[in-house]
C-alpha cells in the first residue's frame, strides 16, 4: 500500500511515513520528487537555447525558437520527473 510506505531519515535514522514534510526524530524537513533548483537549470538551458536559436529568426518566425524552447523544456520536465521520481531529500536546518 501507498500509504504504509516508509523512508529511513539518512540524519537520524527514524523511520518516517512516506509523503510527511517533516522527520519526526530530528525536524528536517522532506521533499520528494525534482528539486526545485532542477527546473530553474532546465529553464535556464532553454532559455539560453532559444535566444541562441533566435539569432538566426526575425519578426514573425522568432516563434519558432520560442516553441523549440519551449518543447525542449516540456520535455527535460518530463524526463526530470522520471529521475527523481522516488528521490527523497532530508534537509536540516540550524
Ligand atoms: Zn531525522
Amino acid at each position: 500500500m501507498e500509504d504504509q510506505k516508509t523512508v529511513t531519515c539518512p540524519l537520524c535514522f527514524t523511520k518516517v511515513r512516506w509523503r510527511s514534510v517533516v522527520c519526526l526524530g530530528c525536524q528536517a524537513t522532506i521533499e520528494y520528487g525534482v528539486p526545485a533548483s532542477r527546473y530553474w537549470l532546465a529553464f535556464g538551458v532553454c532559455a539560453y537555447f532559444g535566444g541562441f536559436l533566435g539569432q538566426y529568426f526575425s519578426g514573425i518566425f522568432l516563434i519558432i525558437p520560442f516553441l523549440i524552447a519551449f518543447a525542449a523544456f516540456a520535455y527535460l520536465c518530463y524526463w526530470l520527473g522520471e529521475i527523481y521520481a522516488d528521490r527523497v531529500y532530508f534537509q536540516r536546518y540550524q
